[in-house]
């Protein structure tokens, strides 16, 4: 089987969500971030596995996604969307209980008349500039929501990976000005990195992601993912013979090279190739050499006295923030890219999800 194998620790993905919560201290609601089938681990299994784990609030980024959550989870859990209310998206909202966080004096106008007697939620702008409503939006906004009041007020933080930012103390004093507009709304600020930023960042809700999957900022998460690339065929080279497209990588000596199954097409960004990571023999490791190729990668295995029938790209020993500075880019986006060609086999503790692969 040629199939590449991406493994989700499900039970690692509950203890992290409980490592947050308890870092979110006694009285505050830790919620879950899902938005992008969850990160690209697949919502389907994620998701329940978070509502066990004990989290009641869930957070997506489009209204669509969120009527896929509310299927998954059934009524209860509080399912918010994170782009608001778009046009055209109304039913999908009234349908399945789903809470916008309104981002602009129009999203509210246009959610207070169509949809008046649903819950809503405020995103506001307190220095990111990307959603959420501006102090001068408040302020329009509060005349018309006389006697309606929004369920949760929330922002966002630019810098949170960068606790020495000098935009983090000034995102809360932004935060808690306007807040003092609202004060019997419950607030959110932190996402994983405010969560680290202490106690002054918690408010009463925070929204943590990507720590759930494994990722950076949160240094002592439980890795989450393993991929495993099966062993296609394991060739010699001589000195001078070159390995992959553009002849780009030159031997420098007798070596024998695998290839295996997966590359670019399957989120293993051809940027990968250039910081030259290695794929893992159990816990030896192997140099990337070459290009990445689309389905395809090389691998020097001259140190293995065995070549075993798969080699991992993604293991204990190189996590998806170690794939990710090989590529210069982020976990987030090493995660989200992981294509749909994998075998996805999930393990541990998930009473509520629907039978594995
Ligand atoms: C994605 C997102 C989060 C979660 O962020 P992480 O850094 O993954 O923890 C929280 N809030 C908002 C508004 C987001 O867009």
């Amino acid at each position: 089987m040629a199939r590449a194998r991406l493994t989700i620790d499900l039970d690692a993905i509950a203890a992290n969500w409980r490592a947050l919560d308890a870092r979110s201290g006694p009285d505050v609601e830790t919620a879950a971030v899902v938005k992008a089938d969850a990160y690209g681990l697949g919502v389907a299994r994620v998701a329940p596995a978070l509502a066990a784990a004990g989290a009641r609030s869930f957070f997506v980024a489009i209204a669509e996604e969120g009527a896929t959550l509310r299927d998954l989870l059934g009524p209860g859990p509080a399912i918010y969307v994170f782009s608001g209310m778009m046009p055209g998206d109304e039913p999908l909202f009234a349908a399945h209980d789903l809470v916008p966080c309104l981002n602009s004096p129009a999203q509210v106008a246009n959610f207070l008349r169509e949809l008046p007697d649903r819950p809503f939620a405020l995103q506001l702008d307190s220095g990111m500039n990307r959603l959420g409503l501006e102090p001068a939006d408040l302020s329009a906004v509060a005349a018309v929501l006389d006697g309606v009041a929004p369920v949760l007020v929330i922002s966002h933080l630019a810098c949170a990976d960068e606790p020495g930012h000098a935009q983090n103390a000034g995102q809360l004093r932004a935060f808690r000005t306007m807040l003092g507009g609202l004060p019997e709304t419950p607030a959110s600020l932190a996402a994983t990195g405010g969560i680290l930023l202490g106690p002054d960042y918690h408010f009463a809700m925070t929204r943590p992601g990507i720590g759930l999957y494994g990722g950076l900022p949160f240094a002592g998460a439980r890795p989450v993912v393993r991929l495993s690339l099966p062993v296609i065929q394991v060739r010699e080279v001589a000195p001078g013979e070159t390995v992959g497209y553009g002849a780009a990588w030159v031997a420098a000596g007798r070596r024998r090279i695998a290839t295996v199954s997966a590359g670019y097409a399957d989120g293993l960004i051809r940027r990968i190739g250039a910081g030259r990571p290695a794929l893992f023999a159990g816990d030896v490791p192997c140099p990337l050499v070459g290009r990445v190729s689309m389905d395809l990668i090389t691998v020097d295995v001259t140190g293995l006295a065995e070549v075993p029938a798969r080699l991992d790209i993604l293991n204990p020993h190189q996590g998806i923030d170690a794939l990710a500075d090989a590529a210069g880019t982020i976990g987030y986006e090493i995660l989200t890219a992981l294509g749909d060609r994998y075998e996805r086999v999930y393990t541990g503790a998930d009473p509520a999800g629907p039978a594995g692969p």
